[in-house]
């Protein structure tokens, strides 16, 4: 048994002093206890908060970040240069652009990971002789860097409503829900034992990639392995799909998906931006997550989410990079709140009651992630991953704050990242600041965008 002993940290109920971890073997906090610390225990050289949960992941497009800037543009112009570059990622690039930036999330606060893993078959389209190979890759990256993962393989069948046939750019993406459901029996096989640190669950990639007997099918067969299995889905991320949905389906994309779809706490709306406030009201009512992916929403010009009707909803949310534009919880969650203020004119949209501004956002964000990944993670409870992050407090903007206002400084404050040591799992991966394996990770990373490149 380890115990790490902290001045102060953020548990469920609160900020709490003098607190001792207690952590298992196993990776699992097995108590936190209230006190003067033990003699055995180690002291941790700051306060302590829950490693942060990002929900929504595609880590190749990290290797083309700041590729796609070059004037105006929209979302699908967009989509197409990632295919274009896409065409060239083989799985080592794959393993090693996934760890350098896992690498760099647990960096900056992230301690696990909702991969939504499309990018499954050769250039050509044709499945590796495993057809697990790419997903065996992003794992690889996650493990190597020691990150913790729920990996979500993505069903793309159709390349838009209608079931219209894929497209060149997305004969890589491409599976029937019999073939994905494989992917998933041998996954679970192959890793079944490593599943403290390893959840899987599926992602149907959006509803104009999947038919709604697809889908059903899908859902279906996942919930035969798991009963409690994750379901990530794309939803209303553009106009130009809401129409299309509309017109295909009578019916905009949530309003579709609640209806028929059997969405409930195990599923996460990803983006979810374009919806009306009945929309709104019912998606806050339904116990799902919404995965907001601020940067990447601003970065590709998507839209605002509807955040005030669906948070005085009760609506839950979780954070993730997505596009990685950027890879920093701290951004993702100042530009949710920043968002609303510049439309809504007014201070302090996201506030719980008894909690700051910052401190809602830390909470909801742990909250809502560790529910979307399906992993006991995002709290400093007994039980859960001993995954956390410990601030460094002679940061300026950090200097003197305690509690509430230490959490409105980390998400408000600062530009310099004031994460300094990083647990996943019970074992330090992160120390002020370094990741142990960040040389030979970043000359993999080199290697392989110099391959791309070339
Ligand atoms: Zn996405």
């Amino acid at each position: 048994m380890q115990r790490y002993y902290a001045e102060q940290a953020l548990l469920p109920d609160g900020w709490a002093e003098a607190v001792t971890i207690e952590v298992a073997p196993t990776g699992t906090i097995a108590a936190i206890v209230i006190g003067s610390p033990s003699s055995s225990a180690q002291r941790l050289a700051g306060p302590v908060i829950p490693g942060i949960p990002n929900l929504h992941s595609h880590a190749f497009q990290r290797a083309m970040a700041g590729l796609a800037e070059g004037g105006a543009g929209d979302f699908w112009e967009w989509r197409d240069l990632m295919y274009r570059f896409l065409a060239r990622i083989g799985p080592e690039e794959v393993e090693a652009i996934a760890a350098q930036l896992y690498l760099e999330m647990l960096k900056a606060g992230y301690t696990a990971v909702g991969e939504f893993h499309y990018l499954h078959h050769a250039p050509d389209g044709q499945p590796y002789d495993d057809l697990t190979e790419m997903a065996h890759r992003v794992i690889a990256g996650a493990r190597r860097v020691g990150m913790g993962m729920t990996l979500l393989p993505v069903l793309y069948a159709h390349g838009d409503f209608g079931g219209t046939p894929p497209g060149e750019g997305q004969k890589r993406f491409v599976n029937d829900p019999s073939q994905l459901l494989r992917m998933l029996d041998l996954l679970i096989r192959d890793y079944g034992d490593d599943h403290p640190q390893l959840r899987f669950g599926v992602a149907p990639h959006s509803l104009r990639a999947v038919t709604a007997e697809e889908l059903a099918v899908l859902v279906a067969g996942a919930q035969v392995v798991d009963p409690m299995v994750p379901v990530h889905i794309h939803v209303a991320e553009q106009t130009r799909e809401v129409e299309a949905c509309l017109a295909s389906r009578g019916a905009r994309p949530v309003e579709w998906l609640l209806a028929e779809a059997p969405v409930d706490g195990r599923w996460c709306l990803v983006h979810a931006t374009h919806m009306t406030p009945v929309e709104t009201q019912a998606l806050a009512g339904s116990d799902a997550v919404a995965g907001l992916c601020p940067t990447t929403e601003a970065n590709l010009g998507d839209g605002l989410f509807p955040l005030g009707r669906y948070f005085t909803g009760g609506g839950k949310i979780g954070i993730g990079s997505d596009s990685h534009i950027s890879v920093s919880p701290v951004e993702e969650m100042r530009w949710l709140e920043y968002g609303q203020r510049l439309v809504r004119r007014a201070r302090g949209m996201f506030r719980m009651p008894d909690r700051s501004v910052g401190r809602s956002l830390l909470d909801a964000a742990l909250a809502g992630g560790a529910q979307a990944l399906g992993r006991p993670i995002g709290r400093l409870e007994m039980g859960c991953r001993a995954d956390l992050l410990v601030l460094d407090a002679e940061s300026p903007p950090l200097f003197g704050k305690s509690s509430d206002h230490l959490a409105d400084a980390f998400v408000f404050a600062g530009n310099a990242n004031p994460v300094r040591d990083v647990m996943v799992g019970g074992a330090w991966v992160v120390q002020e600041g370094r990741h142990g394996a960040e040389e030979a990770v970043y000359a993999a990373y080199r290697r392989a965008l110099e391959r791309l490149t070339a």
